[in-house]
């Protein structure tokens, strides 16, 4: 049983959501479950959060993140929020299995959410059942965990329970809950929500909160709220050329999922890709290929002017202007998405400094791989290790259905690195920094998940985990971690476990 015994709260809270009015969110409490279970506490995250997992037994924590205990100062509430899912709209979505618990400052004076995702159901649940299943909250942790560790901003995952009691998919699943933190969950369909009500009152609410919490210096602007759109515009345009660059595929880049904040956000049927391919797709939701890895950028620019579109009434009171501003901003962002893509494959490549080919360079290395099947990580790894020891070449060779198509390549590569007076030595690290060994290949989850459903065995999980904590340090004991899979192997579809 938990009791308040030492003075400082387990969770300090901090709630400013909520403040917000009743407009914004439902209040709800999660539903109680039959027998929480610890399966993961995040130490490391916990104690950036200013969380002491160690000033409480286990089972009380097991209470709190299955959402049994409710801790003083939490205020939990479901958020509401629109989107356009697929293309198409639907104007009142919200969490239907999320619940905020509330907000702390963390050790960098940050703000930020503490949310259970699958606590029960919500007034937003419609016709779901407001749970998770193990499986995809075990996927959503392990995943998120390993963009954190690559760099790429995201949600974390700071702790996962099972509930003792099942959820009713195509099958009977054991069922869990995450805890999810985020420095915020306001999405480009929050807005969308208000918008197409047409509630400026409360839309400029909304826009006031945001640039008070994520881009407080735009206060001071002229145009705070086209600033805001130019700002996200650029937190989203550098997050997405960061995902094109270890080979993500987000699967469901619906406006509802997209985080004003600039993190990943939603974990559901996404991807990393093992061979290369524009065109790939792994979410079994995505029948047209609309959320293909190739297609993200475009897509992010869709998203964009459907949040530009939203706030056109703040950013002026004359229509016209209004979408002549948005539209400069909307206008500009390939060009920013091209910088930001071209400095990463530079450096991905080894290169300094840039030249007016580099792209052509760049495109031509990825479709010499989308022909031969190449993996997307291994090569770029062993580029790293061929930019410091020619003789190793044949490493990436083999990756290539017709080696010889990476020698053609590689010949105009050696050309561009010549002509920059760096050392391989130089060279070498610059490239390790960008080029990962290991990402969390799909049918490495896979296992880790089949050990966990079906037999309560989580050690792969913990393994897999440990693996992705460092993923641009050379980790040769890992290598079965490292290698694509085997034709046996091959995960072909990915699920969002709804
Ligand atoms: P997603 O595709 O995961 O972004 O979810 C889209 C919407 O469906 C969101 O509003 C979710 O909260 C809701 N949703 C997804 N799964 C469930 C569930 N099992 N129960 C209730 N709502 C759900
Ligand atoms: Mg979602």
């Amino acid at each position: 049983m938990l009791t308040e015994t030492s003075i400082k709260p387990a969770i300090c809270f901090d709630n400013s959501y909520v403040k917000l009015g009743g407009r914004f969110y439902a209040k709800v409490k999660p539903t109680l479950v039959e027998q929480p279970g610890i399966v993961k506490l995040n130490y490391a995250l916990a104690q950036d959060l200013g969380i002491d997992f160690d000033a409480l037994d286990p089972e009380s924590w097991a209470a709190i993140f299955s959402g049994n205990q409710i801790l003083s100062g939490s205020e939990p509430l479901a958020m509401v929020y629109a989107g356009h899912q697929f293309g198409n709209f639907v104007p009142q979505l919200g969490d239907g299995r999320a619940i905020l618990l509330g907000e702390v400052i963390d050790n960098a004076n940050c703000r930020r959410d503490i949310q259970l995702k699958g606590a029960g159901l919500t007034p937003f649940s419609r016709q779901g059942d407001g749970r998770a299943a193990l499986g995809p909250v075990l996927r959503e942790y392990i995943i998120s965990e390993a963009m954190h560790a690559l760099g790429i901003p995201t949600t974390r995952s700071l702790g996962a329970v099972t509930t003792g009691e099942p959820v009713y998919r195509e099958k009977v699943l054991p069922g869990a809950v995450l805890t999810r933190v985020a420095l915020g969950h306001v999405r480009t369909g929050t807005f969308q929500y208000f918008a197409v009500q047409r509630d400026e009152k409360e839309l400029r609410q909304l826009a006031d909160y945001v640039i008070a919490r994520h881009f407080p210096e735009l206060k001071e602007e002229a145009n705070p709220y086209l600033k805001l759109l130019e700002e996200v515009m650029e937190q989203q345009a550098q997050l997405v050329a960061k995902w094109m660059h270890v080979g993500f595929i987000h699967g469901v880049m619906n406006t509802d999922n997209m985080a004003i904040s600039g993190e990943t956000i939603d974990y559901g049927p996404c991807a990393f890709m093992d061979n290369f391919s524009q065109t790939k797709v792994f979410s079994s939701i995505d029948r047209m290929g609309r959320y293909a890895y190739g297609n993200q950028p475009s897509i992010l620019q869709w998203n964009l002017t459907r949040f530009a579109e939203t706030i056109l009434p703040l950013i002026d009171k004359i229509p016209e202007r209004a979408v002549d501003f948005a539209n400069e901003v909307i206008e500009i962002y390939p060009q920013r998405f091209r910088e930001y893509w071209l400095s990463g494959m530079r450096q991905k490549l080894g290169l300094f400094n840039s030249e007016t080919e580099d792209e052509s360079l760049i495109q031509s290395l990825l479709e010499t791989m989308q022909e031969n099947e190449a993996d997307f990580t291994l090569t770029f790894r062993r580029l790293c290790d061929v930019a410091l020891t020619p003789e190793k070449a044949s490493s990436i060779r083999i990756l290539f259905n017709d080696p010889s198509a990476y020698d053609n390549w590689a010949m105009k590569w050696r050309d561009r690195l010549s002509r920059e007076f760096k050392t391989p030595e130089e060279r070498f690290e610059l490239m390790c920094q960008t080029n990962p060994t290991v990402i969390p290949r799909n049918h490495q989850v896979q296992l880790a998940l089949k050990a966990a459903e079906e037999d309560g065995d989580y050690a792969p999980f913990e393994k897999l985990l440990e693996v992705l904590s460092s993923p641009y340090a050379v980790a040769e004991e890992y290598s079965e971690y490292l290698l694509p899979p085997k034709p046996d192997e091959h995960v072909l579809q990915t699920f969002c476990g709804t």
